[in-house]
């Protein structure tokens, strides 16, 4: 009789989890990904970077039968995590364009022999269609493909890279191989982007919570920029950081400017060879450097846990980029701060970049997500309830810990409000936008309303506050997840379950009031000498 598989009970997990990588707890839903994984299905990771993306992969590979292929765009990541796993005790190899023909033809013999559990390959290594491939694929029996950085398959995602496509094959000639897509950086239309383009068989999406509460997000004006981060690094002399700047030229710059003022800094470019690059990143980890200027290409892959800061001198591209960019700051959840220089001069420069992009497609999707970039620069509310938003997660207007929360603001109970507007909603019949309920509130006796409104018992109780107010109220509403707004132009406003509980007196509504918010800006602008 053939002996019954092993049970993957929640136990026999936790073990497995401590005895292969020495952890006691799974993190946020990594078990049940697991769970998933190991059953057969196809999986979609949407996880913050440092969430513990690998793991959900890494485990299941350990325990089924076969190779696990994980597909993988960066090659120094990929020796990264083949160190990792075999200093673990477990057998993994990887496949690049940086091994000689030797060392490839001693990981396929390897891999066929089944004296691996994880192969990493990277994506331009999968031919788009060679029986030879395929026949080797079937030779090592594949237990799993992981597919990370996923976002790169997606013209929608901000690293879209081509080669990404042929990955379609995969799921094609072997469709029995469950397969996990994992990315830290998907809105909701790469997410739907990816799961079509991988051909994800009735995907299950793992989406963890993207708020990284321990990170607090500023936006200062950029001016005086250099003088503002040396009294920062100044004042947090036991901390290290990261600064992104876009221009090669102006890593070098700033860098040297630090090391000016006596700051222990160096730079990091594409444009700086391999083995520079690599002593640089490894000085930044012991601690032996405490600043690193760099452009974007720095970063993916660190581990560094203890970065207490990540400054932004020039505005990013979008906000995945961005968002991911700071999320390398406090992943031991220790308080660390995101500061980023806003001036619209750096829209204006990018928009060229962005509208010279070959593919217009691609040029507008990229013009798109710079507006919503600057859209994030200059918003009037709680900078992480923003981004919360943009990656699809309803949060409250006040976060207590970015710029706009920390500046003298003051609570205010705005359940009453809260409450006429509701209620307009729902006498109007959940059909209008808040322009038309703002008009309802203040008593509008414009002719375009509808006659049976004027006689409602919301109709102009409102007029002790203004049409922006109360536009603001309802932009409140939605973000706080009371109301939910229709996608199209109308901007319908519908009530949602929690919006009945502040209608019905059930629950408070709680609202940060900053009125003065330029006034209070120049106020607080820090002098230096
Ligand atoms: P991601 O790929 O999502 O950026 P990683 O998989 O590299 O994240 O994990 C980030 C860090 O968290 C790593 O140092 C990893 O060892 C650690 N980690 C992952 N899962 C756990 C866990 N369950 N318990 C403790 N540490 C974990
Ligand atoms: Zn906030």
């Amino acid at each position: 009789m053939a002996t019954s598989p092993p049970a993957y009970t929640t136990e026999y997990l936790h073990r497995a989890l401590a005895h292969f990588f020495g952890y006691n707890e799974f993190r946020h839903s990594q078990l049940s990904i697991i769970q998933n994984v190991l059953a057969g299905e196809d999986v979609l990771v949407i996880m913050p970077t440092g969430g513990g993306k690998s793991i959900c992969y890494q485990l299941p590979a350990v325990l089924l039968p076969g190779v696990a292929i994980v597909v993988s765009p960066l090659i120094a990541l990929m020796k990264d995590q083949v160190d990792a796993l075999r200093a673990n005790g477990i057998r993994a190899a990887y496949l690049n364009s940086s091994q000689t023909q030797e060392e490839q033809q001693e990981v396929v013999r390897a891999a066929r022999s089944g004296e691996l559990k994880l192969l990493y390959i990277a994506p331009e290594r999968i031919p788009a269609n060679n029986a030879a491939f395929f026949t080797f694929l079937r030779q090592v029996n594949p237990s799993l493909f992981a597919v990370d950085e996923a976002h790169c398959i997606s013209s929608w995602g901000h690293d879209f890279r081509p080669e990404y496509l042929k990955l379609a094959i995969l799921k094609k000639e072997m469709p029995g191989v469950p397969m996990i897509a994992l990315t830290a950086s998907a809105d909701k239309v790469t997410q739907k982007d990816i799961a079509e383009r991988l051909t994800l068989q009735d995907p299950k999406l793992f989406l963890s919570s993207f708020n990284r509460p321990n990170i607090h997000y500023h936006i200062l004006p950029k001016k005086n920029t250099m003088g503002h981060i040396i009294e920062y690094i100044r004042r947090h002399r036991d901390d290290s950081g990261i600064i992104y700047a876009l221009s090669r030229a102006s890593t070098e710059e700033i860098a040297k400017k630090l090391r000016d003022h006596g700051i222990n800094a160096a730079h990091y470019h594409a444009g700086m060879d391999a083995a520079s690059r690599s002593t640089i990143q490894e000085a930044f980890q012991r601690d032996e450097i405490r600043v690193i200027v760099a452009t974007i290409a720095f970063g993916m892959g660190i581990d560094k846990s203890n970065v207490r800061f990540v400054i932004h001198h020039d505005v990013s591209k979008n906000i995945e980029g961005y968002y991911q960019e700071t999320g390398r700051a406090g992943r031991d959840g220790l308080r660390s701060d995101a500061i980023l220089y806003y001036t619209v001069g750096d829209i204006v420069k990018l928009r060229k970049f962005a509208i010279n992009e070959e593919d217009p497609q691609q040029a507008a999707i990229s013009k798109r997500k710079l507006q919503l970039m600057q859209d994030y620069c200059e918003h009037e509310g709680c900078r992480r309830q923003y981004l919360m938003q943009y990656f699809g997660e309803a949060f409250p207007a006040y976060c207590g810990s970015c710029d706009y929360c920390l500046t003298s603001l003051e609570e205010k109970d705005a359940t009453e409000d809260a409450q006429m507007l509701l209620s307009a909603v729902v006498r109007t019949g959940e059909r209008y936008g808040a322009y038309y309920l703002a008009d309802v509130l203040r008593g509008s006796a414009s002719e375009k309303m509808n006659q049976a409104h004027k006689e409602l018992k919301t109709y102009g109780i409102g007029k002790h506050l203004k049409k922006d107010e109360w536009l603001w109220m309802a932009k409140q509403l939605t973000g706080g997840g009371y109301l939910q707004k229709s996608d199209d132009a109308f901007g319908i406003l519908r009530i949602t379950d929690n919006g009945w509980k502040i209608l019905r007196g059930e629950a408070q509504l709680k609202l940060v009031i900053r009125k003065e918010v330029q006034e209070q800006q120049a106020d607080n602008e820090p002098t230096y000498e």
